[in-house]
């Protein structure tokens, strides 16, 4: 597990987002957002910052032990979006509460992490109604 002094590094790194939907932790609730093993420790991932990353509850659960996710568009199973290695904004966009997945690794990924379920769908609503940036 990461000790203090590593979540707050790993907090800050993120800019307090979620690194998969980007929901601010002061958006979500008063439960401290999960440190997520990009490669899970089940694949032998290792606890280094470098494998770390600031995820929601939401997220990390659907991700679990996931290394890899269906493409919707062509049923592809696809790796899926790697906080230190990909660029958010060339796998996901925002179309209002909306995250639309740009590549094959994007739309795994919110398929598999269900980033756009009905509750998350009406958490961003609720946020962009109140003038929210996402
Ligand atoms: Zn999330």
């Amino acid at each position: 597990m990461a000790d203090e002094a590593q979540r707050t590094r790993v907090t800050l790194r993120a800019d307090q987002r979620c690194e998969y939907c980007h929901l601010r932790q002061e958006h979500a609730s008063f439960i401290p957002f999960h440190i997520d093993h990009i490669i899970p420790r089940k694949h032998d991932g290792d606890s280094s910052d470098s494998n770390l990353a600031l995820a929601c509850i939401h997220c990390n659960l659907h991700k679990s032990s996931n290394l890899s996710g269906i493409d919707p568009q062509n049923n592809d199973i696809t790796t899926l979006f790697h906080p230190r290695r990909d660029q958010w904004d060339e796998h996901f966009a925002f179309e209002g509460a909306l995250i639309v997945g740009l590549t094959a690794t994007g739309r795994a990924t919110i398929r598999t992490l269900n980033m756009n379920g009905a509750d998350r769908l009406e958490l961003r609503e609720e946020l962009l109604s109140r003038g929210e940036a996402l």
